[in-house]
């Protein structure tokens, strides 16, 4: 029997840790860009609060953990990104 063991991540807003398949994860991947729940490179976690991901700062943060800058429009993307995936939460796992 093989027992699983959950990968815990902790989310940039409120930095309390989760099982990583509770969260949204925001990759900068080095060919693509920033995607969500895919992706090789540096990754940023947030859960799903919404007191996290409405934070006005979330932005920033997610810029300062990705070490990247995020288009203006990246929000938006975003915001609709964690809208589907509260509605569907199995989504991209
Ligand atoms: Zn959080």
């Amino acid at each position: 029997m093989i027992q699983r063991i959950p990968v815990m991540r902790f989310c940039i807003s409120c930095r309390k840790t989760y099982d990583r398949k509770h969260l949204l994860k925001i990759t900068k991947d080095h060919k693509k860009g920033v995607m969500f729940q895919k992706g090789m490179g540096r990754s940023a976690y947030i859960c799903k609060s919404k007191k996290c991901y409405s934070d006005s700062k979330i932005k920033k943060k997610l810029q300062k953990a990705l070490k990247t800058f995020l288009e203006p429009g990246f929000i938006d993307t975003f915001e609709k990104e964690i809208a589907s995936y509260n509605d569907n939460p199995n989504k991209g796992i």
